[in-house]
Parts: C-alpha cells; sequence; structure tokens
C-alpha cells in the first residue's frame, strides 16, 4: 500500500516511514498539515496523521482532504498524543475512520492499517470498476457515432441554402437523396439507442420479469428476411430453424438477429452467402449466424462496447458495436449467451446465441 505520514515530529515519523516500509508499504511523509493536504492529492491508500500539528492541525488537514472529492474516501488514521475522550470523539465526528494514541506499539498500528483495508477493499473495488466504466464510456465514438449520419442532413441543406434553391431537377433530387439517406440512418440509430438502454434497463431492474416468451422460428425468420431485404440480398440469405420456446419477448429476439445477419451482410460481399440455423441441442436452443465474409480480428471481438467501431475506414458500419452490445444483452436477458468465433476452414464468423429453452409440458 501507499501510506501518506504526516507527522511534525521526526522521530515519529522517521520511526513509522521504518516500520511501514519494512512490512512492504509504501510511504510518502510531510511534516505539516499543508504538505500533508497537497501529498493527499497523490492519493495514497492510506493516511495517518498526527492530531497535534503546528499551524494546520489533524483536524484541519483530514477537512481540508475530505473536500478534495477523489480523495474523499481514502482511510484516515490520526495519530494522537492526547488519551482524552474528547479529542478522540472530535476525530471520529470528522469522519477519521479510526484513532491510535501514542505512544503505539508496532502491533497498534499494523493492526489498525489491516483493519481499515480489509474494511475498505470491496468499496475501493467498486469504485476502481466505476472509473474503468466511466473511461470507457469516454473514450468511446459517441460524437462520431451520432453524428455521422447527420452529416448527410447538414450537408445537403448547407448545399441547396449556398445554391439560394436554384438548383436543376437532377441535383434537387440528388440531395433530396442525401439528406434523406442521413435521416434515416440517424432515425435507425436512435431506435437503436433507445432499444439499448431499454435491455440496460431490463438487466438492472431488481425483479427482471421471467415470463417472457417467443417462437423463436417466426423472431427468426422475420429478422433474417427483413435484414436481407434492407440489404437487397434475400437470394444469399438462408434460414432453417427447429421449433422450440424462448425467454424472450418476440421483439427482443427479432431485433437480435436483425443485428447479426446486418453485420454478417455488411461483412460479406453480394454473392456470399449467409446462414441462419436454429437448432435444439438438449436444453439449448442455438441460433448460429454463419458468413463467408472478411471476418473480425480477436481483438476487435474481445472489444465489443455499446459504442465501439470496426475497421472504420470505406465501409459504412455506424452503430456495429451498439448492435452486437444489444445482442450481447438480448442473450444475458435470456440467460444465455452470446459467441463470434471463426469460420473452422476458411474465412468468415459465426455468431451463435445460446439461449435456455422453456419447457414445454
Ligand atoms: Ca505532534
Amino acid at each position: 500500500m501507499n501510506i501518506l505520514i504526516i507527522e511534525d515530529e521526526a522521530d515519529i515519523r522517521r520511526t513509522l516511514q521504518e516500520l511501514l516500509e519494512i512490512n512492504g508499504h509504501s510511504v510518502i511523509a510531510a511534516a505539516t498539515g499543508p504538505e500533508g493536504v497537497s501529498l493527499a492529492a497523490r492519493r495514497p491508500d492510506l493516511i495517518l496523521c498526527d492530531v497535534g500539528l503546528p499551524g494546520l492541525d489533524g483536524f484541519g488537514v483530514i477537512t481540508a482532504v475530505q473536500q478534495i472529492p477523489e480523495c474523499a474516501a481514502i482511510p484516515f488514521i490520526f495519530l494522537t498524543a492526547r488519551a482524552e475522550r474528547e479529542a478522540q470523539r472530535q476525530a471520529m465526528a470528522l469522519g477519521a475512520d479510526d484513532y491510535i494514541t501514542k505512544p503505539f506499539t508496532e502491533r497498534d498500528i499494523l493492526d489498525a492499517i489491516a483493519a481499515r483495508v480489509r474494511r475498505q477493499k470491496p468499496l475501493r473495488e467498486r469504485i476502481e470498476q466505476l472509473m474503468a466504466e466511466r473511461k470507457r464510456e469516454a473514450s468511446a465514438n459517441w460524437s462520431h457515432e451520432l453524428l455521422t449520419p447527420l452529416n448527410g442532413v447538414l450537408g445537403g441543406l448547407e448545399l441547396l441554402e449556398l445554391e439560394g434553391g436554384q438548383v436543376s431537377p437532377g441535383e434537387l433530387k440528388e440531395l433530396l437523396t442525401l439528406i434523406r439517406g442521413g435521416a434515416e440512418r440517424q432515425e435507425k440509430l436512435s431506435r437503436k439507442l433507445i432499444h439499448h438502454y431499454e435491455l440496460e434497463q431490463v438487466i438492472n431492474a431488481p425483479n427482471r420479469p421471467s415470463s417472457f416468451r417467443c417462437d423463436p422460428v417466426a423472431c427468426v425468420n422475420a429478422g433474417a428476411t427483413q435484414t436481407a431485404t434492407e440489404h437487397h440480398r434475400t437470394a444469399d440469405v438462408t434460414v432453417r430453424c427447429e421449433p422450440g420456446l424462448l425467454p424472450l419477448p418476440n421483439r427482443y429476439l427479432t431485433k437480435a438477429v436483425e443485428e447479426l445477419v446486418g453485420n454478417a451482410l455488411r461483412f460479406s460481399s453480394p454473392g456470399q452467402p449467409v446462414v441462419v440455423t436454429g437448432q435444439r441441442i438438449d436444453q439449448i436452443y442455438r441460433i448460429a449466424i454463419s458468413d463467408t465474409g472478411c471476418g473480425m480480428t480477436a481483438d476487435q471481438r474481445d472489444h465489443v462496447g455499446p459504442f465501439a467501431q470496426f475497421e472504420r475506414k470505406g465501409r459504412e458500419q455506424q452503430g456495429l458495436g451498439l448492435g452486437l452490445a444489444i445482442v450481447r444483452n438480448t442473450a444475458l436477458i435470456a440467460g444465455g449467451s452470446f459467441t463470434l468465433q471463426d469460420q473452422p476452414h476458411g474465412p468468415g464468423l459465426i455468431a451463435s446465441l445460446e439461449l435456455p429453452l422453456v419447457p414445454t409440458t
């Protein structure tokens, strides 16, 4: 652990530092309150602070440290020469986690630190996890993802304005096509985002309904046909599904299949087949979407998040990462799993949803 010691008496400071370093901790030390507060900004794992400091005393230090948002959760232990109950009460009232009365033994210090660490660990892990999540979201391509379809709309309108409406019928038609295309992509993306957040809400709801039921044959056919039609690839897509009953709303499964078939079509060229199968395997229903397109790298597969995008150059792939997050969450709601794997022979991918069958009695 990284421990900050704030202690004005050089002997005690040195003794503490040696004791902690011998026990495997790294130490930063301050001789005054203000120095201690500024070192606290380095976010040590724990602060050991003397109460009786000249100038800014220990109570002033803890008050200042707690006003730094990133430091407010750092465990704070007071060292006090005053055995008086009053000082101890004040220390705890100010939010100290513990206090050690001087003179202290080696054991006192190590025990107090160990107790803090035990209690702090779950909270710390949670905070770190939250920070990592926020970082992922922030680094994702929100702006690109959300704004690209609008470029067509705004660009088209701008051209129209520049020309003062004086464009030939042919040019007008071209501009309107550009604007409509952008608006339609934006609408699609917005609907996808709304669906994504709906799934997140279902996942995070305290009482997730378990009464969802759907017919995979209908949903898989609907999702695959709809998407193949949109991509003008109906001849390339074949669907073979066995009957079953799955614990999902119709809409969720249909949308997940749309995403997967859409990806398979985007990653393959016209004429390359996309095969969609639904099979019962014991208590599991496996929906597999198999293509022979350019596939994804292992690294891309590992970074499936709502706003991740792959191989942006050249191809239009807005919402791809979002689509896979939707599929993954759909599997999660059903209590199943989603995997992407390479074709065993040759190029292409197999996307599989393995979902638990609802027993039909
Ligand atoms: Ca002192």
